[in-house]
C-alpha cells in the first residue's frame, strides 16, 4: 500500500484569486486529518497565472502537486486527468471555489471508513447561494439524470465524492471519451454512502460554467446514458407508415370519386410508404448504432462484491448497494 492515503483531485480553470483561500483552508483539514495525503491540482489549461501561483504554493506546501494540463479541456476532462494521476488509497475530487467546504472531506473519509463503503457523495443541502436560474435548471438536470440513469443517482451530488481505489482503478480503465462522473460512479453499483453540507458562495473569481458550458455536460449526461434521441426516427418513421395506411383508404376514395388530377394518388402515397419506411430503416440502424456505441463504452456489466471463496469466511460480508438510495 502507499504512503498516502488521501489524493484530493482539484480541477482549476482560471482559478488564480481564489488559490490563496483555498490553500488557506484545505491544508489545516488535511493536515488534522494526520494521514498521509496529496493535492493533485490539475490546471486545466488556464490563461492565467494558475499554473505559476500553484507552482509557488507548492514550495511551501510539499503535498501540493501540480498537474498542468496543455489546454482547455473541460471540467470532466481536467477530473479524468487527476484520477488518473492519484495515487492514494482514497480520492476525493473537490471544486476550488470553496463552494465545497474542505472540512467536509474529513467526515467523508471517517463515513467511508466506518461504515465499509467505497463512495461517499458531497450532497447540497442548501443551494440559497447559487441564482435562481442555476438552482431549476439543475433541479431539472438532476429529475432527468433519474430517469435515465436510475434512483441510485443522488439528486444534488455535483463532483464532490470521495471514491476508493476500487472505484478509482474501475473508472481508470474505462475507454469512455466523455465521462460524466455524477452519474457514471453511481452506475457502477459500489456501496455508496453521503453527507450533506451547504454549498457556500464562490470565494473568489467568476463560475467557469456559462450556459454553453451546461448545455454541453447535460448532452453528455443524456447522450452517454440513453439511446432514446436514436429512438426518435423509428417513432416518427412509425407514425409516418400508420398515416400512410389511412391515408391510402383517403386516396383511393379520392380516386374512385375521379375528382383528382391523374398520378396524384399514386405519387401521394409513394411518398408517404417510402419516407415511412426510410425512417423505419434509419431507426433500425440507430439500434444497432446504440450497441456498438454500449460495447464502446465497455462498462462492467456486473461487479463482484463478495465471493466466499476468495474472502477469508470470518470476513463480514460487506455493505450491499448504495446506502444512498435509502436517504
Ligand atoms: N473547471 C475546469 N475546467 C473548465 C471549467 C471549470 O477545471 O473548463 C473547474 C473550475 O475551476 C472549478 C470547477 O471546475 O474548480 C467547477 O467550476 P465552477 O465553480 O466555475 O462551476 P459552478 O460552481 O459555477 O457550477
Ligand atoms: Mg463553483
Amino acid at each position: 500500500m502507499s504512503s498516502i492515503v488521501l489524493s484530493v483531485v482539484v480541477p482549476m480553470y482560471n482559478e488564480e484569486a481564489v488559490i490563496p483561500a483555498l490553500v488557506e483552508r484545505l491544508r489545516p483539514a488535511l493536515d488534522g486529518l494526520g494521514v498521509g495525503y496529496e493535492v493533485v491540482a490539475v490546471d486545466d489549461g488556464s490563461a492565467d497565472r494558475t499554473a505559476q501561483v500553484l507552482f509557488e504554493q507548492g514550495r511551501v506546501w510539499p503535498e501540493l502537486r501540480l498537474v498542468k494540463l496543455r489546454q482547455n479541456s473541460g471540467h470532466q476532462a481536467a477530473l479524468t486527468a487527476g484520477l488518473h494521476r492519484s495515487r492514494g488509497d482514497w480520492v476525493v475530487s473537490i471544486d476550488a471555489d470553496l463552494q465545497d467546504p474542505p472540512e467536509t472531506i474529513v467526515e467523508m473519509l471517517r463515513v467511508a471508513r466506518e461504515q465499509g463503503l467505497d463512495v461517499v457523495y458531497g450532497v447540497r443541502s442548501d443551494r440559497r447561494t447559487d441564482t435562481f436560474f442555476k438552482r431549476h435548471t439543475a433541479g431539472a438536470y438532476y429529475r432527468l439524470m433519474r430517469r435515465l440513469v436510475g434512483a441510485d443517482v443522488p439528486s444534488q451530488a455535483g463532483d464532490f465524492r470521495l471514491l476508493s481505489r476500487e472505484v478509482v482503478d474501475v473508472l481508470k480503465v474505462l475507454p469512455e471519451r466523455t465521462p460524466v462522473y455524477r452519474l457514471l460512479v453511481p452506475s457502477l453499483g459500489f456501496a455508496a454512502g453521503q453527507v450533506t453540507y451547504v454549498r457556500e458562495k464562490r470565494a473568489a473569481g467568476e463560475t467557469k460554467y456559462p450556459l454553453r458550458k451546461m448545455v454541453a455536460l447535460a448532452w453528455d449526461s443524456a447522450a452517454n446514458f440513453s439511446a432514446a434521441p436514436l429512438r426518435i426516427a423509428t417513432w416518427l418513421g412509425a407514425i409516418a407508415f400508420l398515416a400512410c395506411l389511412a391515408l391510402m383508404v383517403f386516396g383511393m376514395v379520392v380516386w374512385a370519386n375521379g375528382t383528382v388530377i391523374p398520378g396524384w394518388t399514386s405519387l401521394f402515397l409513394a411518398v408517404l410508404l417510402l419516407s415511412g419506411v426510410q425512417l423505419i430503416c434509419l431507426g433500425l440502424l440507430g439500434e444497432y448504432v446504440a450497441r456498438i456505441y454500449k460495447t464502446v463504452q465497455n462498462r462492467p456489466t456486473f461487479h463482484i462484491g463478495f465471493d466466499s471463496a476468495t474472502v477469508p469466511q470470518e470476513v463480514e460480508i460487506p455493505k450491499q448497494r448504495s446506502a444512498a438510495t435509502a436517504l
